[in-house]
């Protein structure tokens, strides 16, 4: 079993984790939900060792303390990384990545039984193993860099995003194989974005916001939860009951969320000037002119989308931590405005965002 117990990370000064505590038990796949930059890569790069953890943190493996070990010594403790990315080697072939992630010792003894398992998991990576890494599709290489982490023989498999830049159907058959992994009775640590799908497959969720778990279920609670679904399933605003909270820290969020509808309106109109001034320098010379403005609306618009996804989470944190004292049935109408305006405003940036993209490409 593993297990973080007020683990907290510091880039320089920045906290990014804070007396994070989770636990992932043999054969169970958990989950870690949250928008960009709240810390879930950092969660994992602690716990395998890329990254010093803070003095107290205690990072556990079947009872015993890992923190201090280097990388190398973490995997031979049975904890194995697929990074965000990937991370393969794009010029070996298949099986020299595969062979690559055999160095830990308590995998050398068993090489081949260990390369047998892979490729019974990914036949695609057997037909294929004398192929160059780069040149398989980006489904085979995700299967590759998993392969690899199986190689070190891990009793936990922690991914990072494994699903990023998959197609949809890829996506199904990896978290199909993930399903699988667990059932061999490998603890799965999984950070993903596509919560839809992670949570099918998971047995328990942990929720990370700014660097703190705000939340913690079994996947069925979590992806039934109204605010998971609108933070995280993209659901539209549901109206459900919520808590007086405390209205002091409601009425701040309600009005940043109304600074921030104001400054999406700026954007999108200032978006839209610029898509206008593009067209007449088209339509004056025989090439188009670059929009100067391009970038920083772009910029803007990315700005804007992590403000929105700030707000939401701060939004659910004051939700759950009202909670307790709801009244049965109770439902004030400025928390979920607030909710709707929150997803409103995360909807408007992508809005601005897909704009200036298919506007950048019409330029070419
Ligand atoms: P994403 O979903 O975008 O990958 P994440 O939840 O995985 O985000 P992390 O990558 O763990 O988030 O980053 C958490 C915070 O720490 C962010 O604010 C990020 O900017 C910061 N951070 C991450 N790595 C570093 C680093 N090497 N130096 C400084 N700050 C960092």
């Amino acid at each position: 079993m593993l297990e973080t117990r007020n683990l907290s990370v510091f880039y320089g000064r920045h906290k990014a984790l804070e007396n994070v505590s989770v636990q992932v038990n043999k054969g169970e796949i958990c989950v870690v939900l949250g928008a960009n930059g709240a810390g879930k890569s950092t969660l994992l790069k602690a716990v395998a060792g890329l990254v010093t953890p803070a003095p107290g943190s205690q990072v556990i493996i079947d009872g015993r303390p890992i923190s201090g070990l280097n990388s190398a010594e973490i995997v031979e403790t049975g904890i194995a990384l697929v990074p965000e990315g990937r991370g393969i080697f794009a010029d070996l072939t298949v099986q020299e990545n595969l062979t690559l992630g055999a160095y830990a010792r308590r995998a050398r003894r068993d090489e081949g039984g260990n390369l047998k398992r892979v490729f019974s998991l990914f036949p695609r990576l057997a037909e294929r193993r004398a192929q160059i890494a780069r040149t398989m599709s980006g489904g085979e290489q995700q299967m590759v860099a998993i392969g690899r982490a199986l190689m070190s023989r891990p009793d936990i498999l922690m991914l990072d995003e494994p699903s990023l830049g998959l197609s949809p159907l890829l996506c199904t058959e990896l978290f199909k194989t993930l399903k699988g992994i667990g059932e061999t009775g490998v603890g799965i640590l999984l950070v993903e974005q596509n919560a839809k799908q992670s949570l099918a497959i998971a047995d328990r969720g942990y929720l990370l916001e700014n660097g703190h778990i705000i939340g913690e279920d079994t996947a069925e609670a979590l992806a039934g939860d109204p605010a998971v679904r609108r933070a995280y399933l993209g659901a539209a605003a549901e109206a459900v009951p919520v808590a007086p909270a405390n209205s002091a820290s409601t009425r701040q969020l309600s009005q940043m969320a109304e600074g921030f509808a104001i400054r999406a309106a700026e954007i999108h109109a200032a978006h839209i000037a610029g898509l206008r001034a593009v067209g007449a320098a088209a339509a004056s010379t025989s090439g188009v002119q670059p929009n100067p403005d391009a970038k920083a609306l772009a910029g803007m618009a990315a700005d804007l989308a992590a403000h929105a996804a700030d707000i939401q989470s701060a939004h659910i944190r004051g939700k759950r931590a009202a909670a307790p004292e709801r009244p049965a049935g109770s439902a004030p109408s400025s928390a979920n405005e607030l909710s709707a305006m929150a997803s409103d405003l995360a909807k408007r940036a992508g809005e601005i965002h897909s704009a200036h993209i298919r506007a950048r490409r019409a330029k070419g």
